[in-house]
Order: structure tokens, then sequence, then C-alpha cells
């Protein structure tokens, strides 16, 4: 069975039809990349699915329950990295945890694990300001595996990144996903990339935004 279903998604603004007949199964375990340009209805895809936004028809169900707001099995990373800048970087990846009531060396002990998973032991006291752009989507990334979400929710999150630091996060993403076998959205609009990491490519197309095309795709993939 599967751990997301989406059905007959719609999403219309005025007279904007950005998503429309969307069906998606989503298998544990899957790496989903969402392949498409500008404008297709990724990001109201995976917004929908997070909880951030609510379909104008259809409906998104994890595990049977149907979406209608955010929840904590969902960890989200976005572009623009969204961490909190009063905050280390340690206490970045705790706070989830926090809020959940986890003792303060529960929290530790999980906050640097992940830490040291996405290869920031030694910068746990930094704060987010200090550090380059693909240490703070390190951080983002760590904060939202912390949490053991049921599935991971990214859009272009290495899309502020230079070419060099975006091969090095999908290779680290990518080492996560088998090392944790944790179940992972990503949209994108990057058709390497997509190729890189999905083990299941959905690509959309705009006017409206549709799913066109589902693939599964043979993994490992060679970068070269
Ligand atoms: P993508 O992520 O593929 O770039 P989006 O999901 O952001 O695409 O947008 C799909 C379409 O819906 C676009 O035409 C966009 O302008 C429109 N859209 C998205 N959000 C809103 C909004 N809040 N209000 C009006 N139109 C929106
Ligand atoms: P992305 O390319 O990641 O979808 P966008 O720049 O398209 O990012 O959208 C950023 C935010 O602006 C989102 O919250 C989206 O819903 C909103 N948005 C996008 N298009 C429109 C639009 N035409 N009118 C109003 N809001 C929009």
């Amino acid at each position: 069975t599967a751990l997301l279903t989406v059905r007959g998604l719609e999403r219309r603004f005025d007279t904007t039809l950005a998503l429309q007949a969307t069906d998606l199964d989503v298998a544990e375990n899957d790496f989903i990349t969402i392949l498409g340009p500008s404008g297709c209805g990724k990001s109201t895809l995976l917004r929908i699915v997070a909880g951030l936004d609510q379909p104008t028809a259809g409906r998104a169900e994890l595990e049977g329950h149907r979406i209608t707001g955010p929840g904590a099995e969902r960890g989200m990373v976005f572009q623009s990295y969204t961490l909190f800048p009063w905050l280390t970087v340690l206490d970045n990846v705790c706070f989830g945890l926090r809020e959940r009531g986890l003792p303060r060396s529960e929290q530790l002990a999980i906050a640097h694990d992940f830490l040291a998973k996405v290869g920031l032991k030694g910068f746990e006291n930094h704060y987010p300001k200090q550090l380059s752009g693909g240490m703070q989507q390190r951080t983002a990334l760590a904060r939202a595996l912390a949490n053991r979400p049921r599935m991971l929710l990214m859009d272009e999150p290495f899309g502020a990144l230079d070419h060099q630091t975006r091969e090095l996060m999908q290779e680290l993403l990518l080492g996560i996903w088998e090392a944790e076998r944790t179940t992972v959205l990503f949209v994108t609009h990057d058709i390497d990339e997509a190729v890189f990491m999905g083990s299941r490519v959905v690509v959309m197309s705009a006017r409206p935004g549709r799913i066109v095309l589902d693939e599964r795709v043979p993994l490992p993939h060679p970068r070269h």
C-alpha cells in the first residue's frame, strides 16, 4: 500500500489552473523527483502534500489520512534554507525535537548524529550567517531528518547553490537516502538533477499543470 496517495488533485488560483487531474502514489522508500519547467505546478503539488496549501478539488492522503495541515511526519527543505538565524546549528537541529518534548540529552545525541551524517561535525556552535549556502542547506537537511519524518519534501533545495556544491549535495542526499531508507519527494527543474537522484522521475507540464510522465529509473546512476 502507498504511503502517499494523491487523487484528482486540482488547484485553481482565480483564472489560473496551477494543477489539475493529478494522481500520484508514493511507496515507502521511493525517491521521486518531480521535474518540469517553471510554473508547471511543482511547488503547488508539494505545498499541498506539505499541508501548506489546500486543493480546490481532489485529495491527498498520508497513510489513509487526509492531509489538512503541516505535520512533523513530513519534513520540509526549501531553497531558501529557512534556518532560525538566532539559533546555533546545533539548536536549529534540536528545534523540532525540543517541541516534541524530548529530554535535552536525547535532543543532543540525535542532533550530533545527524550533523555528522551531513558532514557538519565541528560546526555545531556556528550561527547560520557564518556558514556557506551549502552548509546552511546541510543544516536544514539535518534538521528535517532529525525528526525522523515518514517523508522528506524538498522544493528546489539546491537551486541557490553553485554547480559544484549542488553536485556534492546531490551525492550527500542520495547517500543518506540509501542509508536511512527515507522516502523523498524532490522538486526540480534541472533534468540532470532529476535523473541523477530519482528512483522515479515524474514529469509535469504547464498550462494546465499536470503529470505527463511517470517512470522508474534504474539505480545507481553514474554521474558521468
Ligand atoms: P512551479 O513550482 O512548477 O514553478 P508553481 O506551482 O509555483 O509552479 O505555480 C504554478 C502556477 O500557479 C503558476 O502559473 C503560478 O504563477 C501560479 N500560482 C502559484 N501560486 C499562486 C498564488 N498563490 N496565486 C496565484 N497564482 C499562483
Ligand atoms: P517556485 O518557482 O518555487 O514555485 P514562485 O516564485 O513561483 O516559486 O512562488 C513563490 C510564492 O509565490 C509561492 O508561495 C507561490 O504560491 C506564490 N506565487 C507564485 N505565482 C504567483 C502568482 N501569479 N500570484 C501570486 N502568488 C504567486
